[in-house]
Order: structure tokens, then sequence, then C-alpha cells
């Protein structure tokens, strides 16, 4: 490489296009020429390589999803066609459910070794790795990263509650990496043991694998500096936050994209779609446009650290459980994060519908106890919702307690056909 990652990081905007531009010329040239999965893709829609010239060129080629390569590795095992090398060159074979076949090459693992690296883990910290050690990659691939760096690991996997408290106060743990509920798991069993989290334990740092409601909390509480990263296991981390923690930035040698998940179109600034990923490195097992289930959305705003790539302002949720509302993804995990920011409700609802063309939304509350002002709980509710999700509601009403079932679902659309 001839810049280095660091470098690669502050690239003026114009540049940073032009070098995705280059290394996504070579990628797709790579695979078509080495992976038959890929020179098949093309051939369907009728694209060559040499056609995919810009970013917005990456529209040409469709979005493959997961249950695509689960699928084409099904008919044509293990890998479907996308390993680009022969199979007894690999260092490892992951194994996700499906069974979907995996492996990583030398420039994923040197990736996540940056990607450790500018998380401030240095030589000296004794790291708690409770990430899944069997089958998947993640716990091998950060335990053989950190080592490598002379970075002391304790592979301790995930589970086990008891004898992580143990450990982790034993060997005076530093860093964790893994889920950060599964850390609060560890933080308050150490309290019903009897500890002071804070000063019988070392702990300052911990890397957190998605997006958690526990995570002011561990910052607040126990002072343990998080920082949020994107990790889509089949590619390692595409995104992270930087010291600012404010979006996760999106790594240098990947193009992430959100993109209409029914026509596969690229999305703007602060419109929710599907994150799609491409890899720019993988000479193992390329990847180009995989789909991955995921809602985020993006912004281009430069960030006061002074690195220029967008950021995933954060991941909304799933595909699949989201509903579009005037041609804007709304889910229920959003919904939740604002009502849960407002003062006695029990209970809530979103309903939505259709009065001709255009779709109507409901909200429905029921209240802990009805002497709540519902004048300004209304209110707070319209700004607070419409700031968050992007979209007005039509009315809030308030219901009596008792009418929202315990089990409803909180967006429940009752639309009888979706115009997209
Ligand atoms: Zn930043």
């Amino acid at each position: 490489m001839a810049i280095s990652f660091a470098e690669r990081e502050r690239m003026p905007v114009e540049g940073r296009e032009k070098y995705l531009v280059e290394r996504l010329r070579w990628i797709c040239q790579y695979a078509y020429e080495n992976a038959p999965a890929y020179r098949k893709k093309f051939a369907e829609v009728g694209v060559d390589p040499s056609e995919i010239g810009s970013l917005k060129d990456l529209e040409k080629i469709p979005v493959t999803t997961r249950d695509e390569f689960i699928e084409q590795q099904r008919q044509n095992p293990p890998f479907g066609g996308f390993l680009a090398v022969p199979i007894g060159n690999l260092k490892r074979i992951y194994v996700h459910p499906g069974p979907q076949y995996e492996t990583l090459g030398e420039a994923d693992i040197e990736h996540v070794g940056w990607v450790l690296q500018k998380l401030g883990i240095k030589r000296g910290d004794i790291v708690i790795n409770a990430l899944a050690y069997h089958l998947v990659p993640a716990g091998l691939l950060v335990d053989d990263v950190l080592t490598q760096q002379g970075i002391t690991v304790v592979p301790t996997g995930f589970g086990n509650t008891d004898l992580q408290v143990q450990i982790m106060h034993n060997l005076k743990a530093t860093v964790f990496i893994g889920f950060p509920l599964f850390l609060m798991t560890i933080v308050k069993r150490a309290e019903e043991l009897g500890y002071d989290f804070c000063r019988d334990f070392s702990l300052k740092r911990a890397l957190a694998l998605g997006r958690s409601t526990v995570r002011k909390s561990l910052e607040e509480d126990y002072k343990i500096s998080t920082r949020e990263v994107y990790a889509y296991l089949p590619v390692g981390v595409a995104a992270c936050e930087c010291e600012q923690k404010d979006g996760m930035h999106i790594e240098e040698d990947f193009i992430v994209e959100i993109v209409d998940p029914a026509t596969g179109k690229q999305l703007g600034p602060g419109e929710i779609g599907e994150v799609v990923i491409t890899p720019l490195f993988g000479d193992v097992l390329p990847r180009i446009r995989l789909g991955s289930g995921d809602l985020s959305f993006y912004t281009d705003e430069p960030c006061p650290c002074g690195r220029t790539s967008n950021r995933l302002v954060r991941i909304v949720g799933r595909v699949g459980d989201a509903a579009k509302v005037r041609g804007m993804f709304l889910h229920p995990l959003e919904l939740e994060d604002v009502v849960s920011q407002l003062p006695g409700i029990s209970r809530f609802q979103v309903v939505v519908d259709r009065e001709g063309l255009r779709d109507t939304l409901i909200a429905k509350f029921e209240l802990v106890d009805e002497t709540v002002d519902k004048g300004k709980l209304a209110a707070d509710f319209h700004r607070d919702f419409q700031s968050r999700c992007r979209l007005r509601v039509d009315k809030v009403e308030f219901v009596p307690q008792g009418t929202i079932p315990a089990d409803a679902k909180k967006v429940e659309d009752q639309r009888k056909e979706i115009i997209l």
C-alpha cells in the first residue's frame, strides 16, 4: 500500500473518492477473473467490470444477500463459486449458521489490527476477549491480531459470568472486547458478589460490538470508556467510532452504501436504508455489494477529529422489521428509543394505515397514571418522533389501560398493500 491507514483516514474528500474507485475497479476485475460466481453475476446483468468507473456504477451490480450466499453454497459447495484461491491455501474456514462457509485473508487480519490499534489497545493491556471462539471468526481473529502485536489476551469467550468476574478481577484486566450487554452482566454480577467495580477492578476500556442501551451506564456509572464498531463478521469491521463518539467512520478500505432494499439504489445522507458493504481488499473471498440486512443512515458532515470519511450515525434495526412509511423506514427500535425518553407511558404502539395514497400514522399511548400532562406529552412526542424518525405522526391518542396487548407489535402496519 502506498499510503498508510493513518494517512488514508485524512484524505481530502475528492482524493478519497478517486482512491475508492481505483480499488473498486481492481476488486471487480479480480473477482470477475477469479471467482466464478461473480463472473456469472456480472454476465447476468450484462455488465463488464471495465464499465465500473464510479461509486454510482456499483448500482449496476445486484446486491448479494446472505441467503443468496447460503443458497449458492448449497448448490455448489462449499463456497458457491465465491472463493478466488484454491481451498488448500486458506488458513481457516469458519462456519456460520446456514451453514455458510467463510474465510479471511491476510489483508482482513491486517485491517482489524489497525482498528484495534487506533482504539488505543496497546502493549501492557490485559484484554478479556469475550467473543466467540468456536466456528466463527470473531474470537480467533481478534486473538491473532492482539497476540501478533504483543498484547496479552485472555481467551474467555462468551458466557461463564462468575468465572469472568473472577478472571477480570484477579488479572486486573484493562480492556474488554465483546457485547456491551454481556459486560454489564459481568459488572452487575461483580456487584452482587460484594465488589465495588470502580474501586476493585482495573477495566478502563471496552470495544463494544453493536448498539446497546447499557452503554451510557457503563461509561458514566462504571467509568469504562466504550467505542462502538460496526462489525459485520463476513467482512470484518466496516465502521468504527472515533474519540468524538458521534457516529462510526466508514473504514478506509470499504465502500459502505446505504441503499433502498427494494431497488438497490443508493440513498443520500440522512436517509435510512440497508447497509451494503464492499470490502476493497478481499483477495481471498471477494465480496461485492454484500447486503447486511441492517438498516442505518449516514452523515457527510465534517467530524472534529479530522477524519474525512462519512459516518454511519447508528444502526437502527433489521430490514425485515421495519415498515416503509412515506418513503422512510420506521423501525420499532427507533420508536422505542423516542418513547423511552418520555415519562409516564406504560405501553405504546404506532399504527400505520393508508387514506387514499397517503400513509397515516397514529400513536397510541397507555399511561402509568392519568394525571400526566397529556398536552405536553403529545407535543414532546411529536417533536422527538419527527426529529428522530423524520416522519410526522398524524395523531396521538391516549387509550385506557389494557387496550394495547402486552405482546402487540410496536409498529402495527395495517396497510393492505405497500407502495414503495
Ligand atoms: Zn471523527
